[in-house]
């Protein structure tokens, strides 16, 4: 079996194409390279079974050939991050909105299951922590460039049920907080990401805002894992899924964490939200996911501690980033 994974060079991605080939499938990527980096294909790139297509999502032609042969997919090409979001909120909504909606039509057309990446940011600043799948939501004003990136993925969401109505085979999962190697610092901004290469460099660990602020981490094998499940189980169809890890941390105790792990003895630097992502920014306080229905429906449970993962990470980032 072919599978398609939409921005397979990226971060998950490429995880999620590794361990498909490991799995014995045959499997085609399609990213334009604009988050994702053929490096996070190197361990892989030359192998049988692998077909990498550079390109752009929401280009017809380059989607019906990196559809060819393909039986099923996981679409993740999607502009991500903060920053990302920041700098280009109309290209974020384009890529994130009318690409999910070309994936979903070609799915339908072709009778093909799908499963969608979204992001526990369409929780925005939150109602009730830890939140579930069915929860009201709660975003911020449009004025708030932030909100573009969980607007259009809620959007995203929406189109995948609405499809589901009609039949199709799609399920959604909402990531949250993924970490582990291939992590982008600099183009996602991902909290730990930075740290690591902070730390690194012997820099100090830039905390934003007083720290108080909490996430759930989750380790980028076990995000897969939850993909597969969502991807794979006909139970899943027409169902979204919290992908995430039920334990909550501080960003001021993530830094001490990360201290410890890598051994640096860095300082931890607070810098007012308004420094690193301009005036007006909103911030969300708090995130964990409620993991009952991805426990319930797909036998998910994210195993690896973070601990353990910072660990992984933290041998990764030596290793391959040099220290
Ligand atoms: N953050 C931080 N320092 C950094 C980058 C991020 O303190 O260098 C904080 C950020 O404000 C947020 C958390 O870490 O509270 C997670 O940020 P990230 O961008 O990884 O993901 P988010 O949860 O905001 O989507």
């Amino acid at each position: 079996m072919r599978i398609l994974v939409t921005g397979g060079a990226g971060f998950i991605g490429s995880h999620l194409v590794e361990r498909l080939l490991q799995e014995g499938y045959a499997v085609t990527v399609l990213d334009d390279l604009s988050g994702g980096r053929l490096e996070n294909l190197g361990a892989v790139r030359d192998h049988p079974r692998l077909r990498i297509l550079i390109g752009d999502v929401t280009d017809p032609v380059t989607l019906r050939r990196a559809l060819e042969g393909v039986e099923r997919v996981f679409h993740l090409a999607a502009v991500v991050g903060v920053p990302r979001v920041l700098a280009d909120p109309l290209r974020t909504i384009r890529v994130n909105v009318r690409g999910t909606e070309m994936v979903l039509e070609a799915c339908a057309e072709r009778d093909l299951p799908v499963c969608l990446a979204s992001s526990s940011e369409v929780y925005g600043k939150g109602i009730r922590w830890p939140a579930a799948e069915e929860d009201d939501l709660r975003l911020g004003s449009p004025t708030v460039a932030r909100w573009a990136y969980a607007a259009s993925k809620l959007l995203d969401e929406h189109l995948a049920l609405a499809w589901a109505r009609q039949g199709l085979r799609v399920s959604v999962v909402r990531y949250f907080n993924v970490y582990g190697p291939r992590a982008d610092p600099d183009g996602y901004g991902y909290v730990i990401a930075r740290f690591m290469d902070q730390a690194l460099r012997g820099e100090p660990l830039t905390v934003y805002g007083d720290g108080r602020q909490a996430r759930s981490f989750i380790y980028v094998e076990d995000a897969v894992e939850g993909t597969l499940r969502a991807g794979f189980l006909p139970k899943a169809f027409g169902w979204i899924f919290n992908i995430g890890r039920a334990e909550e941390i501080s960003i001021r105790e993530l830094a001490e964490k990360v201290r410890a792990i890598t051994g640096r003895s860095v300082p931890v630097r607070f810098v007012p939200f308004s420094e690193a992502y301009g005036p007006g920014f909103e911030e969300t306080p708090r995130r964990v996911p409620e993991v009952s229905r991805a426990r319930a429906l797909l036998g998910f449970e994210a195993r690896v501690t973070l601990d353990e993962g910072l660990r992984r990470t933290w041998e990764w980032w030596r290793v391959c980033r040099r220290g």
